[in-house]
Order: structure tokens, then C-alpha cells, then sequence
């Protein structure tokens, strides 16, 4: 096969713009994107400078801006372009986000957070690993399979987003809303990872926060017959949920570092400010994280289930609310193309043993896996997103460069 030969080719190309990537870096980084919802200037200037980095290097740009008055100027940009393949109706994406957090506390910096700062081969910056490292990488692995000019199975594309680290009401969900992905294509979402790389996400578990209010009787500690202590029926009921949910809910799932669903009671509110008083108000706090297998319907209708039993034991009422509720899409499958092509590429590229892994908490990979989208979540980072002395190394940015350019020259058709 030829492609030996090509992937040699692009990455010593990709190494010998390594300066010039590392450049490109910098300056990004030097433009504020702090979210609007985090009292930042929000994506526009970023995704002013990348278009224009975009039309100057030969490509058509796509940009959804989407209104939000609590934005300065009032628009929140989501940037795109891609190079055509031999199969133009099939599209393999990178989504990266421009959005950053805030620096938080400066005082906890050793350098400026918006004057990027190069030492022991590491970018210091807010935004240098989330997201701006795959962002860049994914930059300039496009160019790279550009000027490579070699036909492509399929189109290969970039999307910039804004909004990620609030909600993504102004990035993915709208582009999600407007129908611009489709369930054939491949969905490589760079904003999460490990160390040498080697971990591809491609499963999430459903996240359900609930909350449960025991309303009882409040009276003197003294004379507990006049009330109903809230407290106690409470505490029974927290314990009943929990040998319930984790012995009904006890399937295994290996690609999860911890296997099975968690059902963790967390948060309890304060009742009383005196040991002399019996409570009546009683208010606890669970954290689901569901295996894709299970549906959180059912998991609440076990635990309104058991709500109701105790209303009628206690003569109490009791009252169920769902504060928070994520069902997690279908895994994507091992034997994807998508899955295929980043485990090809990374063992070519990186030099490990990539291994499929799912993870407890949620990236927006869930939301193109809810409407159907094999995604995979992958990059190579130290996992320092939103701290104080944030970095990229420079040897993972040109990596993963070269693994974004090489993958859809490894797919499997
Ligand atoms: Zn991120």
C-alpha cells in the first residue's frame, strides 16, 4: 500500500511546519474567548483571526453566528471548512471549541494567562489544552492533508464552536438543531483525553441528579408522638434507594474504569439548628451515573416507586425532582470507521496501544451519539483543563496533528 509512504510524507511535512503551528498557537491564545456567560469577550475575535487564517490558506468557510444579546456584539460564531473526498456525501469531523473558561485567581498563575509562555517544551495559557491544542491540531492537520493533494474517501472537515464550556446552546446544539451532521458521518471530538494518548472514549453513562424533600412535622425533641420526624424517614428511605438501585442496577460494563452504574447518595441540606428539635423537613441528594444499557426512566420509576410506599408507611409526603438528566446515547461501536481509523492512526502515529474506554462523566460526544452519530473522544493531554498554569505540550500538539491528518488516509473502506 501506498500509504506507508504517505503518512511518511505528511509527517515529516507536519514536522517541518512544527515552528509555524507552535506561531499560530501563540497568537491564538493571545485573543481572550472567555466565555460571555463567564463575563469573558466571548469567541468573536478568535473566530475573526481564524477565518481569515482559513480564506488566506484557500478554503471556503462556513460560519453559523448565532444571536445572543448577552454576548458583546451580540453574535456567537461557529466556524467550518473542509476538503472535499472521492465519497462527497460521507464527512469525518473534528469539533474543537473556541470558548475558554476564565484564569480564575491570578495570583495562582506563575505567568499572564492570555501571554502564552514557552518553557520545558510546554505552552502555558488559558485555553492551551482545553481547547485550543486539538484546535489548532486539527487546524493544520486539514492544511497538511491539503497540501498534500492526495484524493481523500471522504470529505474532511473542522468545526470551531463556541458556547462548549457553558452549555452549548450557541455551538453543537444549534448546528445539532439545524441538521448539519448526519448519521453516517464520522465525529472525532478532541476535548478530552490522556497523557500518551492511548485512551479512545467512545461510551459515556447517563448522568441523573435527584432530589428527594420529606415534608414531616416539626415539634419540641421531647415530644416526638406530636410530630413526625422528617429526619429519620429520610435517612430509612436514603438507604432503601441505595440497596435498591445497586442491586437491581448491577450490570457490568469493562470499558468503564469503574464498571458498574453509581448510585451515590451526596448532598444533604440542613434541617434544624438545635439538637432539641425534631425535624420536618428532610432534603437528600443523589448522583446517578448509568451504564447505556439502562434507561433513567426506569431507574426513576423504581425510586418513585418506592417514594410512594413510604408516603403511605409514614404518613409523610414526599416529593421527587429531577435536577439534572442526561441519558447517554448508544456506545459507539468498537468496529466504527471512526473507532478504526483513530485506533490505526494512534498506533501508527503515537507509537501506544490505544484501548476503548468509557468514561462517568459527559463530554458533548453524547450529544451527536443521542442523534445517532458514531463519535469518538480522543487527544493527547496531561488533563490540566481549567487550572491555574493550564498547558499544551508542544511534542502533543504536532503529534496529534499528524494522528488528525493520518487518520482518513487509514480507514478501513
Ligand atoms: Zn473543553
Amino acid at each position: 500500500m501506498a500509504s506507508e509512504e504517505l503518512i511518511r510524507r505528511l509527517a515529516s511535512d507536519v514536522d517541518s511546519d512544527a515552528q509555524a503551528i507552535q506561531d499560530f498557537f501563540v497568537r491564538m491564545l493571545r485573543i481572550n474567548a472567555v466565555n460571555p456567560r463567564m463575563g469573558g469577550p466571548g469567541e468573536r475575535e478568535r473566530a475573526d483571526f481564524l477565518e481569515s487564517f482559513l480564506k488566506d490558506n484557500g478554503f471556503a468557510v462556513t460560519r453559523v453566528d448565532v444571536e445572543d444579546s448577552g454576548a458583546p456584539g451580540g453574535i456567537r460564531p461557529n466556524l467550518s471548512a473542509m476538503l472535499e473526498g472521492k465519497d462527497g456525501k460521507r464527512n469525518l469531523w473534528y469539533i474543537s471549541h473556541m470558548d475558554t473558561v476564565p484564569e480564575g485567581s491570578r495570583d495562582l498563575w506563575k505567568t499572564d494567562p492570555f501571554e502564552p509562555t514557552i518553557r520545558d517544551g510546554k505552552i502555558f495559557a488559558r485555553g492551551a489544552e482545553d481547547d485550543g491544542q486539538s484546535l489548532v491540531a486539527s487546524l493544520f492537520a486539514l492544511l497538511a492533508l491539503k497540501k498534500l493533494e492526495v484524493p481523500l474517501p471522504y470529505n474532511v472537515g473542522v468545526w470551531f464552536v463556541a458556547d462548549e464550556e457553558f452549555a452549548s446552546n450557541y455551538g453543537i446544539k444549534q448546528l445539532l438543531r439545524r441538521r448539519l451532521f448526519k448519521e453516517s458521518d464520522l465525529v472525532v471530538v478532541p476535548d478530552s483525553g490522556s497523557p500518551r494518548g492511548t485512551d479512545i472514549e467512545i461510551a459515556e453513562k447517563s448522568l441523573l441528579w435527584m432530589k428527594v424533600t420529606t415534608k414531616g412535622k416539626q415539634v419540641h425533641a421531647s415530644l416526638p408522638a406530636k410530630g413526625l420526624n422528617a429526619h429519620r424517614i429520610g435517612m430509612r428511605l436514603a438507604i432503601e434507594l441505595d440497596d435498591m438501585l445497586r442491586s437491581k442496577y448491577r450490570k457490568q460494563n469493562k470499558l468503564f474504569d469503574y464498571p458498574v452504574s453509581s448510585f451515590e447518595p451526596t448532598k444533604k441540606e440542613a434541617n434544624v439548628g438545635n439538637v432539641n428539635t425534631i425535624p420536618g423537613l428532610d432534603v437528600l441528594y443523589f448522583d446517578c451515573r448509568v451504564l447505556p444499557v439502562y434507561s433513567l426512566d426506569d431507574v426513576e420509576a423504581d425510586v418513585k416507586k418506592i417514594i410512594r410506599q413510604y408516603e403511605k408507611r409514614y404518613h409523610a409526603t414526599i416529593k421527587f425532582e429531577e435536577i439534572e438528566k442526561e441519558p447517554a446515547g448508544p456506545a459507539t461501536a468498537e468496529d466504527s470507521e471512526v473507532a478504526i481509523l483513530l485506533n490505526r492512526a494512534v498506533s501508527k502515529i503515537s507509537r501506544v496501544k490505544p484501548r476503548f474506554v468509557g468514561i462517568g462523566g459527559q463530554t458533548v460526544g453524547n450529544l451527536f451519539r443521542r442523534q445517532g452519530v458514531p463519535t469518538a473522544v480522543w487527544s493527547t493531554i496531561d488533563d490540566v483543563p481549567h487550572e491555574p498554569n493550564e498547558y499544551s505540550k508542544v511534542a502533543n500538539l504536532i503529534n496529534d496533528t499528524k494522528v488528525f491528518a493520518a487518520a482518513p488516509l487509514l480507514g478501513s473502506t
